[in-house]
């Protein structure tokens, strides 16, 4: 953990105000599968939640160590920062990417909460993690763009005003190169409902409001288009090394909370007359879990670091995401463990916590394909795929 003031008034920040929402809070969201809107309220309203939009455009400017840091302090808490920790990378792309106009209309707006983009329609279906064989198309008619196909994992769709959407606008046979003919456009949620554009929700493990979106012909002014037609692969991938570092740093959060939770359950918990933390089968995984958590920690945070410096931080941005993955993963299976059949009862919360951490094996970039980026990229072997 770092010693910076600055950074510690943060930490303390945020958790004055998760601590308004306390495990009760998550457990009724998780059980009634219910957007925690009073949570997203507090937090758009504390300014954390703009961290990272200019002051110029009305956020706070803060640099990506210090979201990452908001997004930590709340898993740490006990909460969980999925039902609205897009809207801090998603309008990156809008802030690097976007027009003046565009900048100007949308970000101030975002920033004071009165325009939610928390929606990021990349993954399809059929094409899953290999995205650049996506099917979803834009095709140019007049002042518009047409859009059809469907989008999958659409996160907060149901919550959101505007949605950061990758779709086709030249066929994969007629780009010279594969990453080109993508582009990326911003839909406005409310005018394309009902008018093209279908909602379905998807129960899944965990409260997480994600669903399927379909389109059918809906038309969106050309406008929404951000930045140039055919480079919008690259603008997605500037953002996914922020969104990587920032997810990151709440399964570091994760981790925390579930070594707290194990050592103080397991020097408190009496059987055959002792605490069960007096056992080195006990301690020794928590032991284990909090050495992992430490070292991907300070990973997660060079890769801010780096970020913030105006490097390149593939490497470190996939690797940090991968490590404190794992440590969360080692630590939320300690956690359980420790408490025997208790870990089990929703009232402790150790159940929805390790349900939530199991994700980011999987999302947003599963650990195959960070392990395959590694080969690929920084061993430089033979690409797989
Ligand atoms: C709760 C949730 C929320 C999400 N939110 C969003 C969102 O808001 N927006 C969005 O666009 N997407 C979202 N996603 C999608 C997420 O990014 C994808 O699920 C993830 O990238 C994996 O894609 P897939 O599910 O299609 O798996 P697949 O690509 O089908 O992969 C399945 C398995 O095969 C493995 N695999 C695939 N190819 C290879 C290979 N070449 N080598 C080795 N292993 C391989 C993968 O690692 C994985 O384990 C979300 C997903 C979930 C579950």
């Amino acid at each position: 953990m770092t010693t910076d003031p600055f950074l510690d008034q943060i930490r303390d920040g945020v958790a004055a105000i998760c601590s308004n929402f306390p495990g009760k809070y998550w457990q009724e969201c998780d059980a009634n599968r219910a957007y925690p809107e009073a949570f997203v309220q507090a937090l758009t309203e504390s300014g954390y939640l703009a961290a990272l939009i200019p002051e110029e455009y009305g956020g706070s400017g803060l640099n990506l160590t210090a979201a990452a840091t908001i997004l930590e302090e709340i898993h740490r808490s006990g909460g969980n920062a999925a039902a609205c920790h897009a809207q801090m990378y998603t309008m990156g792309t809008i802030l690097r990417h976007g027009s003046d106009a565009q900048k100007a209309e949308y970000l101030p707006k975002i920033a004071d909460g009165s325009l939610r983009l928390q929606a990021f329609g990349v993954t399809e279906p059929s094409s899953g993690t290999d995205t650049l064989s996506l099917k979803t198309t834009a095709i140019k008619d007049g002042d518009d763009y047409v859009i059809n196909g469907q989008k999958i994992w659409t996160s907060r769709a149901e919550y959101s005003d505007l949605m950061i959407l990758l779709a086709r606008t030249t066929p994969r046979d007629q780009v010279e190169k594969r990453t080109d003919g993508l582009s990326v456009f911003l839909v406005d949620m409310k005018k394309a409902k009902g008018n093209g554009m279908e909602i379905r929700p998807i129960r899944t493990m965990i409260n997480h409001a994600t669903t399927e979106v379909f389109f059918d012909d809906l038309r969106i002014p050309a406008n929404s288009l951000i930045g140039e037609e055919g480079k919008g692969f690259r603008y997605i991938l500037t953002g996914m090394n922020a969104e990587r570092i920032l997810i990151a740093a709440e399964c570091i959060g994760d981790a925390k909370w579930f070594i707290d939770k194990a050592s103080a359950y397991a020097s408190d918990r009496e059987v055959f007359k002792n605490p069960i933390g007096k056992n080195q089968g006990i301690q020794f995984p928590i032991a284990k879990a909090y050495a992992h958590m430490l070292a991907a920690e300070a990973i997660v945070y060079r890769a801010a670091a780096t970020y913030d410096n105006g490097q390149d931080p593939g490497a470190e941005a996939n690797i940090a995401k991968m490590l404190a993955a794992d440590a969360s993963w080692e630590a939320a299976e300690a956690c359980l463990q420790t408490h025997g059949g208790f870990g089990f009862a929703e009232e402790y919360d150790v159940e929805r916590k390790f349900r939530e951490t199991r994700l980011y094996q999987i999302a947003p970039i599963s650990t195959n394909l960070i392990l395959s980026y590694i080969a690929e990229h920084v061993l430089k072997m033979p690409r797989s795929y």
